[in-house]
């Protein structure tokens, strides 16, 4: 009767364990996650915008065509600065 209850005992000590290494575990994978979704929603915001070398249009910088000489809104204006 006294393994018993030392066995059980033991057995609650394991459970509340491993209940709280789980919760902290959990815990840190929501501090990792919420760096990333916060530089993801930065990154969306500070998109760079650039002006067009031929007709000064202004355009995000991914969507811009670059030349030799410069960036261009299009592929018409990078011939056109560059021929
Ligand atoms: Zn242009």
């Amino acid at each position: 009767m006294k393994y018993l209850v030392i066995l059980a005992l033991v057995l609650a000590v394991i459970w509340l364990w491993q209940g709280k290494r789980r919760a902290s575990l959990a815990e840190k994978a929501r501090k990792q996650q919420q760096p990333q979704a916060s530089s993801k929603g930065r990154a969306l915001q500070t998109t760079e915008v650039i002006a067009c070398d031929v007709c000064a249009v202004h355009m995000p910088l991914n969507e811009a065509l670059t030349g030799g000489r410069g960036v261009y809104c299009s592929e018409a204006h990078r011939r056109q600065a560059e021929s």
